[in-house]
């Protein structure tokens, strides 16, 4: 716990843009935790350590190789030797081996989580891993407890994987945390469906992560299917605030004819935008952009634009933090905004990389990727 506290805090004080360095991080089965509580490398000699004393790693805990009959690892070293031709070696190399052995695991485990943190299942990861010791659960319980605000910060806001329940502590997770945050934005609404984890949830919501994507035991889909107007009014105002909902006049959701599934979203006869397969996220067109700056207070949702990269991003240019002259604070990682000038034009829409308060922490860092731009881009005007 102390360890876990004393990361949060040094990450506090660091800029984001500056790697943490984190020493002494012994055990493998802590790597996750530590790198989701903001560690970006770890300087550790334990596997050494460890093979000094005789200690063998395993993901799960550690062993003595006294006591080994079988090696629970197919790394080439325990492919090689049995336990009994091991413990018959001189010190010196039992050392070695325990070394080479303690390593694979570690590296086996840094593997892991990145991908973990690829994939959008890195918290996924960290529960598992808790289960391997009642300390590591608790530093857990206490880190989501006495940290939410400071992890919720830099917590994506929509991810491809799923949000799985692994015991009472996800109650406490970060995406949890800012979901509930965030639907007391979504009012004026007639029917909900009832979670585990999120109470009452706004029908319209049913496909929206992390809502349509947590999965808990016992818990069923919800029976009922949203009507078109409380598809848009609920996924607006949970996306954009409850402002949004007067964005379109007369919003129509075409549903795919294979699946039922929401897709193009139109006002009128004009296509606004589409309602992402997997996360049940308002992806907008330009016009749909256009009509939610008109109704936004400001700078809700918008990255403003300094003059002069103005037409880079209009052409499509990837938005780097350097470009940026104002923004929502409240952007967090992979959110639908939208890039405007410093008049409130649209320029283009396109998901964020990083949240809105580590703009000032980088330098010259991508922050947004555009999906939708205003003019041709440079290549195509030549
Ligand atoms: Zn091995």
């Amino acid at each position: 716990n102390i360890q876990a506290e004393y990361l949060i805090r040094v990450r506090e004080l660091l800029p984001s843009g500056k790697p943490l360095h984190f020493w002494g991080i012994g055990h493998p089965s802590t790597f996750a935790f530590f790198v989701a509580l903001g560690a970006d490398s770890f300087d550790s000699a334990a596997y050494a350590l460890f093979a000094e004393d005789g200690r063998y790693m395993t993901i799960e805990g550690t062993m003595y190789l006294k006591d080994l009959e079988e090696f629970p690892c197919d790394c080439p070293e325990c492919s090689r030797y049995t336990p009994k031709e091991v413990k018959s070696m001189p010190q010196e190399e039992i050392m070695r081996f325990l070394a080479r052995h303690n390593l694979h695991v570690c590296v086996r485990e840094i593997k892991k989580v990145r991908e973990a943190i690829r994939g959008g299942w890195l918290w996924e990861l960290v529960q598992m891993r808790a289960r391997y010791h009642p300390k590591l659960l608790e530093a857990l319980i206490f880190t989501f407890k006495h940290f939410k605000d400071e992890l919720e910060k830099r917590e994506p806001f929509s991810k491809k994987s799923g949000l799985f329940y692994s015991g009472e502590e996800t109650k406490e997770r970060p995406e949890v945390y800012r979901a509930k945050k965030m639907l007391r934005r979504v009012i004026k609404v007639k029917r909900f469906f009832s979670t585990v984890l999120y109470d009452q949830v706004p029908i319209g919501l049913r496909y929206t992560y992390p809502f349509g994507q947590t999965h808990v035991p016992g818990e069923a889909e919800p029976e009922e299917e949203p009507t078109d107007e409380e598809l848009i009014s609920h996924i607006l105002q949970y996306q954009f605030g409850p402002e949004a909902v007067n964005a379109f006049e007369n919003p129509i959701v075409i549903r795919s004819k294979s699946t039922g599934m929401p897709r193009q979203v139109f006002d009128g006869e004009e296509r606004v935008g589409m309602i992402r397969h997997y996360d049940g996220m308002f992806v907008p067109s330009l016009e749909g952009a256009r009509k939610l700056v008109r109704v936004l207070p400001y700078p809700r949702s918008r990255v403003v634009i300094k003059r002069r990269f103005a037409e880079t991003v209009a052409r499509g240019t990837t938005v780097f933090t350097h470009f940026i002259e104002d923004i929502d604070p409240e952007i967090r990682p992979y959110q639908e905004v939208i890039a405007v000038d410093d008049s409130d034009s649209v320029l283009a829409v396109g998901k964020t990389i990083l949240s809105g308060l580590e703009v000032e922490e980088f330098e010259n860092h991508p922050f947004m990727k555009v999906r939708h731009h205003v003019l041709p881009r440079e290549s195509e005007t030549n």
